[in-house]
């Protein structure tokens, strides 16, 4: 780069790097014969016919049947939702409207979602790390101690990549001790497999805590950038102030709110068991395999594994074209890899590939040692 340009470019900036994420590990424009398992997408697209109409005209800031309709699903009211341009802009609008850069701080329990750090980051906002424990439950007792040294507290349940869900007792509790003091966001991108778990209702019951949602994992359509903030009337006005006037497409509008109608939430559902029965028989078949050890729950679309051979065994994958996460990186999940559920077709296909890699290297080995 320029040296003039580099100066230029903030300081905070300068050091940052581009998030690794899936789509960029792996576009989606090379190799149409590759089997898509490392993003947490659902294998299929649902298909709509939506009206070029109103295209010359700007869209509502939030399209009224938008919000009704996604309000009714999450049985909250239409003043506690604002539709973002995905979860991932819910992330960055409560950055940018609660931290104060290179002052604040946001507070994450990895291993979890990587936005929260990255987000912050671009923002020169601080990020303090809890490290969840060893079977990945929240480290409340250190969480509630940071009360009054943070402004907001990232909870994500169910937990990308773990699968692991927070109780609603921790929540409340974290919740009370961060009282004015900070915001508690809880992710909830896949509660949809998990349902009975949401804290939706904490909304209400608090005035500090937030649910983030998404259509792009139960719902199948992470290619329209759609995502919900559930908050009090209150929380939802300061992140009208800093909302991009336009942040909401008329055609992902269109789209998402049939696909929150009744037809729409009845696929979904079919969908949610469909690929729930699936992740049921994809971590039971992976936990007769001698070398492969799951971990964490399976509370979303995707299971967690670890293994002594886990970067072998993902360039053997990645050679047979079956595209899964590399998760090793992340504190605690040393040796760990992400398998997103599929189709049967698919998922029967990486089984069986993980049992192959297997196979052969047994066999080398046994050689090997002759
Ligand atoms: C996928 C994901 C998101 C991002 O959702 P988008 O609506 O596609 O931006 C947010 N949080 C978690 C935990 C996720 O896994």
């Amino acid at each position: 780069m320029s040296d003039w340009l580099n100066k230029l470019t903030t300081e905070h900036v300068r050091s940052l790097k581009p998030y690794e994420s899936a789509r960029r590990l792996f576009s989606a424009n090379e190799g149409q014969n590759r089997t898509w398992l490392n993003a947490n997408e659902a294998p299929e697209a649902p298909s709509f016919n939506i009206s070029s109409e109103l295209l010359n005209r700007y869209p509502d800031c939030q399209p009224h049947s938008l919000i009704e309709a996604y309000a009714q699903y999450a049985q909250v009211g239409q003043n506690q939702v604002l539709a973002t341009r995905g979860a991932d802009e819910g992330i960055e609008l409560l950055i940018r409207a609660f931290c104060t850069p290179g002052k604040d701080s946001v507070l994450i329990c990895p291993p979890t979602y990587g936005m929260y750090a990255i987000s912050a980051r671009t923002f020169n906002v601080g990020v303090k790390s809890v490290p969840t424990q060893s079977d990945f439950s929240i480290n409340k007792e250190q969480v509630i101690s940071e009360s009054g040294h943070v402004k907001l507290v990232f909870l994500c349940s169910p937990n990308n990549p773990t699968g692991t869900l927070i109780p609603q007792d921790t929540i409340r509790d974290i919740a009370k001790a961060h009282a004015k003091t900070a915001i508690v966001v809880v992710d909830e991108a896949y509660i949809e497999f998990s349902q009975e778990y949401t804290a939706s209702k904490l909304i209400s019951e608090f005035d500090n805590v937030v649910v983030l949602r998404t259509l792009s994992k139960a719902f199948a359509l992470a290619g329209i950038r759609c995502g919900f903030m559930l908050s009090s009337e209150a929380i939802k006005q300061v992140l009208l102030k800093v909302i991009a006037p336009y942040p909401v497409p008329d055609p992902v509008a269109q789209i998402a709110t049939k696909a929150l109608s009744e037809e729409g939430l009845s696929i979904m559902q079919e969908r949610v068991a469909f690929l729930s029965s699936e992740l049921k028989a994809l971590s039971e078949s992976l936990e007769n395999i001698k070398q492969v050890e799951l971990v964490g729950q399976q509370c979303g679309n995707f299971v967690l594994f670890k293994s002594p051979q886990n970067s072998d065994l993902m360039q053997y994958l990645v050679s047979k074209d079956m595209l899964i996460r590399d998760q090793s990186k992340q504190i605690n999940l040393d040796k760990c890899l992400r398998i997103t559920v599929g189709n049967q077709e698919q998922n029967n296909q990486v089984r069986a590939l993980i049992e192959q890699f297997f196979d052969e290297t047994t066999i080398t080995e046994s050689s090997e040692s002759k």
